[in-house]
């Protein structure tokens, strides 16, 4: 059977959202679905790209009322994804993709057991470091937060269905393409 969910998971730095925008913007049959955080929005950002952007307060309303198929706590913020989103997926038949971090990984295999798992890994840790400082134009208040939690999660990517290593952008991209179009047939 043909999977109708890839969840894609990295260490934050390690380059999966050009991964999973790239893909679904190529591919009609994908769908990148919207996440919730309580993140404050970097530059370039805005409300739903690539997040709806809510208060604390809001996102612990919604924890209440059932609103998230999964949540978690990634570094110092919050983070949920919706049953919402993912049905608007599927009701336009489209394949839900999404990148979201281990944590929640976790969840969605335990809901879901046929999606498929992608780890992205960065070439090294060190590189992954330089990565975030150059993205956020300095390094952010939580680097190290980050990179402890980045090596936690490279630990884990043996259990997922593929690994790929983000060295060149353009290779590793097609790597993944290949992948995800063959599961999608
Ligand atoms: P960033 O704040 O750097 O955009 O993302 C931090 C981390 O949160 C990333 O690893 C990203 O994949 C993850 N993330 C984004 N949305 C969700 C979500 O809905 N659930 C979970 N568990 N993680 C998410």
């Amino acid at each position: 059977m043909k999977t109708k969910m890839i969840i894609v998971a990295a260490p934050s730095g390690a380059g999966k959202s050009s991964f999973v925008e790239r893909i679904a913007a190529e591919d009609a049959r994908l769908h990148d679905i919207i996440t919730y955080t309580t993140r404050a929005m970097r530059h370039h950002e805005s409300q739903g790209k690539p997040y709806f952007f809510i208060p604390k307060d809001e996102f612990d309303k919604k924890v209440g009322e059932d609103f998230f198929i999964e949540w978690a706590q990634v570094h110092t913020n919050f983070y949920g994804t919706s049953y919402e989103q993912v049905q608007l997926a599927w009701a336009k038949d489209k394949v839900v993709i999404m990148d979201i971090d281990i944590q929640g990984v976790v969840t969605f295999k335990s809901k879901f057991p046929d999606a498929k798992t992608v780890f992205i890994l960065p070439p090294s840790i060190e590189e992954l470091k330089r990565r975030v400082i150059k993205r956020d134009g300095a390094p952010p208040p939580d680097l190290d937060v980050r990179m402890a939690n980045a090596e936690k999660e490279m630990a884990k990517a043996s259990e997922f269905d593929v690994r790929i290593v983000n060295d060149d952008f353009e290779r590793s991209y097609t790597e993944f393409k290949k992948i995800v179009e063959n599961w999608i047939g």
